[in-house]
């Protein structure tokens, strides 16, 4: 029988029954006789026992053993099928069940049977048919004594916790369990810094009242951790053991996300740093958290602790207060993130996510020939996030193929408003990503997109970076020619900042090269971005493309830009990226000055 006991009843739970322990066990009763059990079922809640199971076919007796773990049992003898003597026998032999206290119902038996019982493991007798205050007397005296024994071999007497074997038993038997169930569990270990210095100065009394303190606010925190989660306060969701002197062990499962291991952590740091009142005295630890979590931290229960105390001395060394990951990738900053793409998955159907659009302009006459869509993410509590907190997240999930399609279709559908709003046919530039590029839907993706939207593919753009181009893969040249066919324009984004090798431009049907930011920020002092500058509208102007200067920030750059023969150029100096209803009334603004 597993004897841990869940961690209300580590502290003796909520005693039904005035002074009995034992009232909240479970009790089985093996009888073929359904009248039998009922009666006795009757006497045991007259008496306050309310969890009573029972089993009137011995040959289930035994599984209904290992699934119910009863505090003990009441086994009749004589049953059709299978005698009591085998589900002795049996139970006996069971890894799980050998110790469970198993009581004999005897009706006139004579000495051998009662022997022959004993010899197989029986623990007590009563006689039939059931005497009440006999039978309470006896159940009382069984489960006292379970309990007894139980928190002998299974509890760390100082603190009532699980010791330090019962909470590695346990812990093998939630990895077997979380095998079967494919998930997760994290192990923390709390580590007490200086306490060896707290109980010299204490003396041995008050250091164990402190430590059995210390276990009892530890099983609150995981109550109240527990709680928050809406999971049910049940003995599978969490356990309390003392490892080592000041060392204690948390296990926490199943577990949905690490950050919730995290968000423990975090809690223990805190409610552990409150003063302990000791007798008398107020006395403050400094605790210490390690996580290690099953299966990626360790496979065997022992690897696990070890790494959970590895990870609590790396916590231990970052200075006070801290709890650290075993797993160097799991650091605070790595659990945002993956809290960030669960939440962007959500974003998406949650109608979150926004495009503002920046206007592109024509160096020579001053007018906007277009707009870049920008994707920003309204989120309900960092609030206006811009691309680069989520993009790349999306783009190492296959996230960015449905970002990227809403980003597309919203894009379509804003800028096939514009014309009837007066602005003419712009171009709306959109960013398309590597992954979305190679995904075998972009393609169709664009063509509903624009018969949805009712957008001429010419008034659409598609940037790529050079990334898509490296791959140059017969499949990616394929599609670009399949977009270009279709009246989409290509635009190479960020040009200059990857491989650039200028032989496969010539062979591709791109009609704009994007100077990256970088080149412009310094235009005005770099002889050696000049030179670059002048070298990409060059080449631009050689294969027919358009050259666009992003990042254009003061009225100087524009000039040199125009003195470089750049074509078109965007930036801050005009524009940020705007809403949409704001960039349609600055476009309209625009078209009525004189510069427009
Ligand atoms: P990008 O495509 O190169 O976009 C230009 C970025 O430069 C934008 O940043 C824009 O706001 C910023 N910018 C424009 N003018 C200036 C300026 O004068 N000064 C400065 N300092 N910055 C300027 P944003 O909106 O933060 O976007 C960053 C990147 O995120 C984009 O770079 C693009 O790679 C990516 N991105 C944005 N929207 C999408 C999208 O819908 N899909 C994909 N796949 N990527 C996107
Ligand atoms: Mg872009
Ligand atoms: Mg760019």
């Amino acid at each position: 029988m597993n004897a841990a006991l869940p961690i209300d009843s580590a502290f003796g739970g909520d005693a039904e029954v005035d002074n009995d322990p034992g009232a909240s066990a479970v009790i089985m009763m093996v009888d073929d006789e359904p009248l039998i059990t009922e009666v006795t079922q009757t006497y045991l809640e007259e008496a306050g026992y309310r969890h009573f199971v029972a089993c009137h076919d011995p040959r289930e007796a035994l599984a209904l053993m290992r699934l119910h773990r009863p505090a003990m049992v009441m086994l009749d003898l004589m049953m059709p099928q299978v005698s009591g003597f085998e589900v002795l026998e049996q139970a006996r032999a069971d890894e799980q069940l050998k110790y469970t206290p198993i009581v004999v119902l005897t009706s006139a038996s004579g000495p051998e049977t009662k022997l022959r019982a004993l010899e197989l493991g029986a623990t007590e007798f009563l006689s039939k048919p059931v005497d009440p205050s006999e039978l309470v007397l006896r159940v009382r005296n069984t489960l006292a004594f379970k309990l007894y024994q139980d928190r002998l071999a299974n509890l760390d007497t100082v603190t009532g916790v699980s010791n330090r074997q019962t909470f590695t038993r346990d812990l093998r038997e939630a990895m077997v369990r979380c095998t079967e169930h494919d998930s997760q569990l994290a192990l923390l270990q709390v580590d007490l810094e200086q306490f060896r210095q707290t109980r010299e100065t204490l003396g041995p009394q008050a250091a164990d009242a402190l430590l059995k303190a210390i276990a009892r606010r530890l099983a609150q925190i995981l109550r109240m951790h527990l709680g928050s989660n809406g999971a049910p306060l049940h003995m599978a969701d969490g356990r309390i053991g003392r490892l080592g002197n000041q060392e204690f062990g948390v296990l926490l499962k199943p577990l949905s996300n690490p950050k919730s291991a995290a968000t423990l952590a975090e809690r223990v740091l805190s409610e552990l740093s409150r003063p302990f009142i000791v007798q008398g005295h107020q006395i403050f630890v400094t605790p210490a958290v390690g996580i290690a979590l099953f299966p990626s931290d360790g496979l065997e229960a022992e690897s696990l602790i070890r790494n959970a105390d590895l990870a609590c001395s790396k916590a231990a060394q970052g200075g006070r207060q801290s709890y650290a990951f075993f797993s160097e990738e799991l650091t605070v900053r790595s659990l945002e993130r993956l809290t960030l793409t669960n939440e962007l998955r959500r974003a998406l159907g949650n109608d979150e996510l926004r495009l503002h659009y920046q206007p592109k302009l024509c160096v020579k006459t001053g007018r906007i020939i277009g707009a870049e869509a920008l994707v920003r993410w309204q989120h309900p509590e960092h609030g206006l996030l811009p691309p680069g907190r989520f993009i790349p997240l999306a783009e190492e999930s296959d996230l960015i193929v449905d970002v990227g399609a809403w980003v597309l279709a919203t894009a379509c559908r804003e800028a096939a408003r514009w014309s009837h709003a007066g602005l003419g046919s712009i171009k709306v530039a959109v960013n398309v990503s590597k992954a979305q590029f190679e995904s075998g839907k972009l393609y169709e993706l664009l063509r509903l997109c624009l018969a949805e939207s009712g957008l001429p593919p010419s008034s659409l753009m598609i940037e790529i970076t050079e990334s898509v181009l490296v791959s140059d893969s017969e499949g990616t040249r394929d599609l670009m020619s399949l977009i270009t066919e279709l009246g989409v324009a290509l635009s190479i984004d960020d040009f200059g900042t990857g491989y650039s090798s200028l032989s496969y431009l010539k062979r591709l049907p791109v009609g704009e090269l994007k100077v990256d930011r970088s080149f412009i920020v310094d235009l005005l002092h770099s002889r050696e971005d000049v030179a670059i500058v002048r070298t990409v509208v060059a080449l631009g102007q050689s294969l027919g493309m358009a050259v666009v200067a992003e990042g254009v920030e003061s009225e100087d750059q524009l000039d040199a830009l125009r003195d470089l023969g750049c074509d078109h150029y965007q930036g801050f100096y005009f524009s940020k990226a705007l809403p949409n209803e704001q960039f349609v009334q600055r476009v309209l603004r625009h078209r009525s000055s004189p510069t427009g």
